[in-house]
């Protein structure tokens, strides 16, 4: 492939908590000047197919991707796993466990909100979430901005959604630690996404990502909207160290998410040589492949 010049390596369509469809998810980015896109939709490669075909007539390089909601020592912990086999039995197993929970928690959510006032109900939710197979409190968010109970999505999690909030309720997620393993069986390549992000720095720190390098993990997002530029050299020197790949991304989601439009950050071209190569080499163990999309 001809060398690219923008990647973003990081982003939703309305198969998860994103607002566009996966096709045009990747209008827009050939419209933003994009070469490469990834689609990591959460928990789901249900986006893949349409995003493929649009890929090839927007003459935009698709990566396919997934990022799987997990736990690191017991907190949540968002992995990104770039050009696994979907069809893989144990990956298919842990999305599917990750998605039932995902739907099971959705109605105790509703109760706990009727609990304090607020009428709602998990049509309402469901009615926000057309096409997404992987159901989330941003749909949440969204059905008590479209009941006038919020202005935002933002506000809704800082008021209900958050944990320790009125409308929080736990759900279903594997280890990082096991799904490491189960990304590169499937012939992937495990990078964390926003690793500073929402949680204390402290929980992951160098000893713990060169403990996740040990389990395979390749790569570390950087770049991210939610890391300050002090603690994105922080994290830059620590993966530098530790040899680990860097990945800048918009984590684009659509209407749903402010400031971070595509190609907001940016992946560096050798560090997706490296990761594609990386893809390449753990298909070849795996004896499983996903290639990414090429234009034509
Ligand atoms: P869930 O996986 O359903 O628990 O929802 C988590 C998703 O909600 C994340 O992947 C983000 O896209 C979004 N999210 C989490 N916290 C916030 C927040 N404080 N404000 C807006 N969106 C958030
Ligand atoms: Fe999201
Ligand atoms: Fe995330
Ligand atoms: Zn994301």
């Amino acid at each position: 492939m001809s060398v690219p010049v923008r990647i973003d390596l990081h982003t939703h369509s309305d198969r998860s908590d994103g607002t566009d469809s996966p096709g045009d998810l990747v209008r827009a980015a050939a419209a933003a000047g994009l070469d490469v896109v990834a689609l990591t939709d959460h928990d789901t490669s249900v986006g893949w197919d349409e995003a493929a075909g649009a890929a090839v007539e927007a003459g935009v390089v698709l990566v396919r991707g997934m990022e799987i909601s997990c736990l690191h020592a017991g907190r949540p912990l968002h992995l990104l796993a770039y050009l696994p086999d979907p069809d893989h039995p144990r990956l298919q197993g842990e999305l599917r466990r990750i998605v039932e929970g995902r739907d099971h928690r959705l109605p105790a959510m509703c109760a706990r909100l009727r609990q304090i006032g607020i009428p709602i109900d998990e049509d309402q939710v469901a009615a926000q979430a057309a096409g997404t197979a992987a159901l989330g409190r941003p749909h949440v968010a969204d059905a008590l901005v479209a009941l006038g109970v919020v202005a935002h999505r933002d506000e809704a999690f800082e008021r209900f959604l958050s944990p320790g909030r009125p409308g929080y309720v736990r759900r279903y997620a594997p280890d990082v630690t096991a799904m490491l393993g189960i990304v590169r069986d499937a012939g992937g390549v495990p990078v964390v996404a926003h690793p500073w992000g929402r949680t204390d720095p402290s929980a992951l720190q160098e000893e713990g990502l060169a403990g996740l390098q040990q389990l395979g993990l390749a790569g570390v997002e950087v770049d991210h909207q939610d890391h300050a530029p002090r603690r994105r050299e922080e994290l830059r020197a620590i993966a530098g160290n530790l040899g680990l790949l860097v990945t800048g991304s918009s984590d684009y989601h659509g209407t749903g998410k402010k400031d971070h439009d595509l190609g907001c950050n940016t992946t560096a071209p050798d560090q997706l040589e490296l990761l594609l190569e990386r893809a390449r080499e753990a298909a070849r163990v795996a004896g499983r492949r996903t290639p990414e999309v090429v234009r034509p």
